[in-house]
């Protein structure tokens, strides 16, 4: 393969000395489940976030899965309630809200965007509705400002699903504090990856981060004394302690990111395939370059064998997944459009101008079927 569509060894190589380094400080401290690295980690994350409170969890699922148990808890949410969600993304949006007994209702994207169109959630809110999940997919900001309008007209909670859009910002305002809760992951192969499972929930709800930390921890704050029925699921000191090196370059990644996709933008030309919409700069983190294409199978076969990697994101929606058989009757013609077209290009902080450049001629050369 001349182009790999994501080398997490390369990603993490360059930072070998110093993650070995951290690895060594967690081994050597003969502590390894929520400790100081944990609690720096949260409080740096949250700091970069722009949030108050940031708090690990076992994985990005789970991060939104608390996050909505939370507000249960708290009373804001309680079952059968539902929570409009994206038709298209990734199925651990569906899977967090089916796992608190909530509802997903999923509805149309905005083609152009691949994000939540505003028109759509308002024509999708009903009588049982409590919560609009944004998802920032392929690492681009929902339309915050006309979901948070949308939000504040009916009551509902604002809730992020933060787990591709690490950094991107609208204004000085980054993902993660956008809403009223955010979840993240740092699954490996995510802009801030971890090297191994590992989430986070951010909020400035006080009540909320007290109730997702007791909640991750057997729901106990103070050791032996369990106010909720939680469960296990922490973020470990060594992921807490390799995110914290992960964390100080995640800003240089990002705009690795953005000069990859500026030159993807200025250079892919043909007739047959569809750029993503760039949008203003800062509000995308490039999680994915996910382009469009009638003949989305052949481009993909004709880059393979120009040794290019690519990937689909995804293939069949949630709302056609057999473990959502009971949304058979929900037809959303455009989320599913979109899963037989988009096709995403390699795409990473450490691709090099010669990959980059491979990859733009093998797209030009792609000869559409007629
Ligand atoms: C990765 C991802 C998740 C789940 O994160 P995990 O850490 O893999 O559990 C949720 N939502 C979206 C949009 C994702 O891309």
């Amino acid at each position: 393969m001349d182009v790999p569509f994501l080398s997490l060894k390369a990603v993490n190589a360059r930072h070998a000395e110093e993650l070995k380094a951290a690895a060594a400080r967690v081994i050597d401290s003969g502590w390894y489940v929520l400790g100081d690295e944990v609690a720096a980690f949260e409080h740096e994350f949250a700091a970069w976030c722009g949030v108050r409170y940031a708090i690990g969890v076992g994985n990005g699922m789970d991060a939104l899965a608390l996050m909505l148990r939370g507000y249960m808890e708290l009373g804001r949410l309680a079952e059968g309630d539902e929570v409009i969600v994206p038709g298209n993304t990734f199925i651990a949006s569906f899977l967090a809200i089916s796992a608190n007994r909530l509802v997903p209702v999923p509805v149309e994207p905005d083609p152009a965007s691949f994000n939540l169109d505003p028109g759509c959630v308002e024509a999708a809110i009903g009588p049982r509705t409590r919560a609009i999940m944004a998802v920032h997919l392929y690492g681009r900001l929902a339309d915050m400002p006309a979901l948070r309008e949308l939000a504040d007209r009916y009551g509902l909670l604002l809730i992020e699903d933060a787990a591709q859009a690490h950094g991107a910002a609208l204004g000085n305002c980054r993902a993660g504090a956008l809403g009223d809760a955010a979840g993240f992951s740092f699954f490996p192969a995510k802009n801030l990856g971890a090297l191994g499972d590992a989430g986070a929930v951010t909020t400035d709800d006080d009540a909320l981060a007290h109730c997702v930390r007791a909640l991750r921890n057997y729901g106990s704050e103070v050791k032996y004394r369990h106010c909720l029925r939680g469960t296990n699921s922490r973020l470990d000191e060594m992921q807490a302690a390799l995110l914290r090196v992960k964390l100080k370059y995640a800003d240089d990644d990002t705009r690795l990111r953005r000069e990859v996709a500026r030159r993807y933008l200025a250079a892919i030309r043909h007739p047959g395939i569809a750029l993503p919409l760039v949008g203003q700069e800062e509000a995308h983190a490039w999680h994915l370059f996910v382009l469009r294409c009638r003949h989305r199978d052949a481009l993909q076969r004709h880059l393979l064998a120009c040794g290019v990697q690519t990937q689909v994101h995804y293939p069949v929606p949630p709302h056609r997944q057999p473990a959502y058989a009971g949304l058979l009757d929900v037809h959303l013609p455009l989320a599913e459009r979109l899963h037989k077209e988009v096709l995403s290009l390699p795409m990473g902080p450490t691709l090099t101008d010669a990959d980059v450049a491979h990859v733009i001629a093998a797209v030009n050369a792609f000869r559409s079927p007629a």
